[in-house]
């Protein structure tokens, strides 16, 4: 035997432009070095009675957030979301972007229609995703593969059925005939010079009922030439173990890339992908933040980092792999989903400490507390602050934020914490307003403007049967059907420097109009804050129980694009407790986005 291991080492094609340039069915890269062990794949032992190969050096990472993530109920994107969104992902550094399913709807073949000329993507390759040729009808009649070789791109993506259950159950054909699918829409996109993927849709829970099928359908996309076998689990049912155990006979039975593509139904799927890759796999399919139908797809949010820092699997460029906590806040903006904050790794409490009795023990070794290094990953340390810290954690809060506090006036910053508390804040949750708080008591005053006064009216003239004032308040009041017709309308008198400013707007709600008409009065003058937007609106009634009424806390989400920060309002009057969030928002934002 010779001492030259063959190790594939798939991830590596990717640096090198087109994989198409072969010229045959295979782009794969087989790379010769030094090992130790003997020839053909490599396998390591391990005590789950299977042999495991060794772990890959690189994957390809395959983002589809646009097409399989896109099935997240109420996630809907424009054609320019979906740029933006793939703009993003190119950013990251992943190798595959799939944008879409040119075949099913019109806003697909409009986003890969405009890719070309709107999309310049620096590390990504952009994938069509299409399924089979139908059955009974030849693939060049087909057409799904007709469109899929008119969107244009490099590289498609096709799923197949690969379960005997679906073939005869779903797709009602023979298995001959759903082989001879796979294997005819491969050659069809082939001879088109396309790289091919190919899903193999329902692959472990058709394997376990009828591996002999199940392996055909692959093999049969394999000889006629796909890139990637990809195996998916559909139903998101399978277990890391099994996983492990399927990937690696795959792998060892076949040459070409193999790819896994894991729902989160029964909450593993970043497991599956790790123990995929475990297993051999050298192409990760998921998606950003973990979208998708049901229970999502793997999250390449957590999936990127366990691979690159804890299996030192290379994933996208190391460099960029602090870029992947923006990213995900970004694409979260641009879906329109709020972001999960205990989602690992990227989420705002990956790494927040409500600090309690530890908190000096925190700060002296981080790392005892934290399973990597946050700034690796591009998020942060954060010490969590309530009515029930101590002064060291303030002393801490006061120290990431880079803000100079002695002892007295850390012991009177708690006091007044203790007793906004007890009134019905919470700065647990309102990171923004407890800034300010922390900056006031070094002294700092908010100069940008001075509120003289402030008026909100709202008018409801009732419309009888009119149901078409119906009404999506931007300010995240309930969407509802009324049978009447509101407006809001607000007036703000502002000093900004020697210029009083009186400006009135209306809205359809009263944050929104009170917002629009502070922006009104003060927008010119600080022409940053068109990059601030409020995100999110949160109500809830309290009751203190000392008997003086219910009071309102409000809470508001703000954004300038690439952070999100929660300011606190709490009054007896909520159009009141809504404004101070809001007034504290605006100064947030100033503080952070206007040049010092
Ligand atoms: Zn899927």
């Amino acid at each position: 035997m010779s001492s030259d291991a063959e190790v594939h080492s798939h991830g590596a094609a990717r640096s090198q432009g087109s994989g198409r340039s072969q010229g045959s069915g295979r782009s794969r890269v087989v790379q010769r070095r030094q090992g130790p062990s003997g020839g053909g794949h490599t396998h390591t032992s391990t005590s789950h009675g299977f042999d495991l190969p060794v772990l890959p050096e690189a994957v390809d990472i395959f983002d589809t957030t646009l097409r399989d993530g896109s099935q997240q109920e109420g996630l809907s994107l424009t054609v320019d979301d979906k740029l933006r969104v793939a703009e993003q992902l190119d950013h990251l550094g992943v190798a595959f972007i799939e944008g879409g399913w040119p075949g099913a709807n019109h806003k697909d073949e409009e986003f890969f229609a405009r890719a070309p000329a709107e999309l310049r993507l620096s590390t990504a390759t952009l994938v069509a995703f299409g399924s089979t040729r139908r059955a009974g009808v030849r693939a060049e009649d087909d057409e799904v593969l007709r469109q899929l070789v008119k969107a244009n791109t490099e590289a498609v993506c096709i799923v197949a059925k690969a379960s005997k259950l679906h073939v005869t159950e779903a797709l009602r054909t023979t298995l001959d005939e759903a082989v001879a699918m796979a294997a005819d829409s491969v050659n069809f996109l082939r001879e088109h010079d396309l790289r091919v993927f190919f899903d193999a849709e329902h692959f472990f829970d058709g394997f376990r009922d009828d591996p002999e099928f199940t392996l055909r359908v692959v093999r049969a996309a394999e000889e006629a030439g796909a890139e990637a076998i990809v195996l998916c689990d559909t139903n998101g049912g399978t277990l890391p173990h099994d996983v492990e155990r399927i990937v690696a006979g795959v792998v060892s039975d076949f040459e070409c890339q193999v790819g896994v593509h894991f729902h989160n139904d029964s909450g593993c799927a970043v497991a599956n992908s790790i123990a995929g890759v475990r297993a051999g796999a050298t192409h990760v399919q998921g998606c950003v933040n973990g979208y998708g139908e049901r229970t999502g797809n793997a999250d390449l949010s957590a999936a990127i980092p366990n691979l690159s820092l804890k299996l030192n699997v290379r994933t996208i460029p190391a460099d960029r792999l602090e870029r992947i906590t923006p990213v995900s806040h970004h694409i979260a903006e641009l879906v329109n989903v709020a972001p999960n904050p205990q989602q690992p790794y990227v989420g705002s409490a990956a790494f927040a400490h409500k600090a309690g009795l530890h908190t000096s023990a925190i700060a002296r070794r981080r790392d005892a507390y934290e399973h990597v290094a946050p700034d690796s990953v591009g998020n942060g340390t954060r010490f969590v602050v309530s009515e029930l810290a101590g002064k060291s954690t303030l002393a801490l809060k006061a120290q990431e934020l880079g803000l100079d506090l002695d002892s007295d006036a850390l012991s009177q910053v708690l006091d007044t914490l203790k007793e906004l508390e007890y009134r019905g804040y919470h700065f647990e949750v309102a990171d923004g307003s407890l800034e300010l708080l922390l900056r006031k008591a070094t002294g700092w005053e908010p100069r940008f403007f001075e509120v003289e006064s402030f008026r909100v009216i709202n008018d409801h003239a009732d419309t009888g049967t009119d149901t078409t004032g119906d009404t999506t308040y931007r300010d995240g009041a309930r969407h509802s059907l009324h049978t009447g017709r509101h407006t809001t309308e607000a007036t703000v008198r502002i000093r900004v420097g020697d210029t009083r400013v009186v400006a009135t707007a209306e809205g359809n709600g009263p944050i929104n109009a009170l917002d629009s008409a502070l922006r009104e009065a003060i927008g010119a003058h600080f022409p940053t804050l068109s990059a601030v937007h409020l995100v999110d609106y949160r109500v809830r009634v309290l009751d203190t129980g000392k008997g003086t009424g219910a009071v309102t806390r409000v809470l508001i989400d703000t954004s300038d694009g690439d952070r999100v920060w929660t300011t606190i309002g709490v009054s007896e009057n909520i159009i009141e407790a809504s404004w101070q969030a809001l007034l504290d928002s605006i100064v947030y934002g100033l503080v952070h986005t206007e040049p010092k």
